[in-house]
Parts: structure tokens; C-alpha cells; sequence
């Protein structure tokens, strides 16, 4: 590896990105820039003060081809939420059409255990339409953006859990709860009792995080409908973990170079060599 810094471009937005921006920033020929949507007014960032943060859109696919060119990006991971297809379909585009190297790191999907009652569906809309003959008091874990596809649902009442508050269409009879994990069995098995939930609705959307309404939905025994994750664009390297993308980066024609310096004297070197990122 020459002694040139180079810049890696790391799509966010979930727990693991943030633990995966530390550990590339340990790379002594990497500058890390750490992009957000910037839809959520406080959102958590990377702990390692390394690390570069943007936020907001690119402006689509054209956007981002450009972002990558003019921002010198030698390489993109994608460590987006599972359903954050729109931005997943832009990486792969603009990476395809820059030559940039793009590595999606996802989280494995939930799995059933014994006890549990799942009907797994393709969509939000699909899910609407399972709850007919499920339950009537929904825990709808979908997040904001989710809940519009309930919206003509009228019979049934929703419990609705975002970070944000969600935007507009919504179902007629909903509680809007603001919160973000993580969560616990006993929190949310409280949670359902209180508001005498019969059936949950939740994104297949992996992780320790939010996985304690699964468990405080079997020992309930109550119903869950499970929203299967977007497929991944055809033809995109995906490993899980960030061990494996470290392992990716090492292999790439021009690697990066995976041993762990001082990180003081790095990331002095780093921030010195390279234009300043958006
Ligand atoms: P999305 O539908 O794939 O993205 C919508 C648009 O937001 C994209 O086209 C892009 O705008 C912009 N965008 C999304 N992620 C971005 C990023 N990391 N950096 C810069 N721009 C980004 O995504 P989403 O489902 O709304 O999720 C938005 C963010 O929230 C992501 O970072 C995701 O990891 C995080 N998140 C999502 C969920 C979920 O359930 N979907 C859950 C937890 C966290 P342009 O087209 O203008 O570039």
C-alpha cells in the first residue's frame, strides 16, 4: 500500500455503521466520511471523532455519481437499514457507472423460534391486508414511514412507534409513540399489555436492537405480521458483518491497508492530504 490517504464513503444510518466507522478508521490509508439522510433531528453519530459526518441526500443517483467523483470516494460501503432500498438501488447505480467498488454489509434477517406465531408477507400493503382476522388492537413497529399503507384500515386502532413523527397519510384511530431503541422483553411486553395489543407488525429488520417485541410477543402468544426485507440489487457484493467488510477492503485491486496504528498520529496525517468533504 502506497502512503496516499484515500476516502471511503460509509452509507449510515444504523447501529452497526457506526461501530464499522471506528473500526475503518483504524485503517491508516482511509478517511472515513460517515453520511446521514438527515431526517432525524438528533441522530446518533459514530463515536470516533475521526470520522467525517455529512448529512442530507445526494440528489438521486445522478447526485451521488457526481458526490463521488468530486469528493475523490476510492470506495462505498453500504451499512444502511435493510429497507433503506432507495438509497441501496443509488449506491449500486453510481458505483456501476463511477467504477467505484461498493460493498453492502447487512445485518441477517430475524428467524422464527419455537412458539412464535409469524405470517411473513412482501409488503407493508400486504401486511395491511393479513391483519383482517388477526387482531384489531395493532402494534404497528414499522416505523413512521411505514404506517401509510394502514392508513384506510378504519376498524382497526393502531399503536404506532417512531423516532420521528411520522408523515402523513395515517389511519384514523392511532396513538403515535416517539421513542427509539433499544428496547427490552419486559418494556415491551408492559407495552403490549397496556394498550391490549393482539397483533404486532414489524420490518424484518434483523439485529439485537429492536428484537425484544418478538420475544414479548411469543410469551403473549400473540400474532406477529413480518414484512420481508426489499431485494438487494442483483449483482451486489453483501457480506454481514463488519469483519468481513474489513476482510473485502483488503482484497479490493487497490487494497486498504488493514494494520492499526497510533491513531493520533493518523488521522493528523489523514485530515491534512484530502479536500474537505461535503
Ligand atoms: P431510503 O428510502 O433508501 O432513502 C430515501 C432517500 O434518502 C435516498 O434516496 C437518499 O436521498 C436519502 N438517503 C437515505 N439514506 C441516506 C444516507 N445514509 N446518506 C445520504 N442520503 C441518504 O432510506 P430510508 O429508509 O428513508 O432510511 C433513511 C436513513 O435512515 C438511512 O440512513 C437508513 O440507514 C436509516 N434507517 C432506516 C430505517 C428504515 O426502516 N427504513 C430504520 C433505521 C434507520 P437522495 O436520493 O437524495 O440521495
Amino acid at each position: 500500500m502506497g502512503s496516499s490517504v484515500r476516502r471511503l464513503l460509509l452509507l449510515g444510518g444504523t447501529a452497526e455503521a457506526r461501530r464499522l466507522a471506528g473500526r475503518l478508521s483504524d485503517l491508516p490509508a482511509a478517511e472515513v466520511v460517515y453520511s446521514l439522510a438527515g431526517r432525524v433531528r438528533a441522530p446518533a453519530l459514530p463515536a470516533d471523532a475521526r470520522v467525517r459526518v455529512r448529512s442530507g441526500g445526494f440528489g438521486g443517483r445522478g447526485g451521488l455519481t457526481d458526490y463521488l467523483r468530486s469528493a475523490g470516494i476510492a470506495a462505498v460501503i453500504d451499512a444502511t437499514h435493510p429497507f433503506a432500498a432507495a438509497i441501496t438501488a443509488s449506491a449500486f447505480a453510481s458505483c456501476a457507472a463511477t467504477g467505484v467498488p461498493l460493498l453492502v454489509v447487512r445485518r441477517p434477517g430475524w428467524v422464527a423460534a419455537e412458539g412464535d406465531r409469524w405470517r411473513r408477507v412482501a409488503s407493508p400493503t400486504a401486511a395491511a391486508r393479513a391483519l383482517a382476522g388477526l387482531g384489531e388492537r395493532v402494534f404497528l413497529a414499522t416505523g413512521g414511514s411505514g404506517a401509510a399503507a394502514f392508513a384506510g384500515l378504519e376498524r382497526h386502532w393502531f399503536l404506532l412507534r417512531s423516532v420521528e413523527p411520522p408523515p402523513p397519510p395515517l389511519p384514523a384511530r392511532i396513538e403515535i409513540l416517539l421513542d427509539r431503541g433499544p428496547f427490552t422483553v419486559a418494556g415491551e411486553t408492559a407495552l403490549l399489555r397496556r394498550h391490549r395489543v393482539d397483533v404486532v407488525v414489524t420490518k424484518d429488520s434483523g439485529g439485537d436492537l429492536t428484537a425484544a417485541k418478538l420475544t414479548a410477543a411469543r410469551e403473549l402468544g400473540l400474532p406477529v405480521v413480518v414484512v420481508d426485507r426489499p431485494p438487494l440489487p442483483a449483482g451486489a457484493a453483501v457480506v454481514a458483518d463488519p469483519a468481513a467488510a474489513l476482510a473485502w477492503l483488503a482484497r479490493l485491486p487497490q487494497p486498504f491497508a488493514s494494520d492499526h496504528r497510533s491513531t493520533t498520529a493518523t488521522s493528523t496525517t489523514k485530515r491534512t492530504s484530502l479536500p474537505a468533504a461535503q
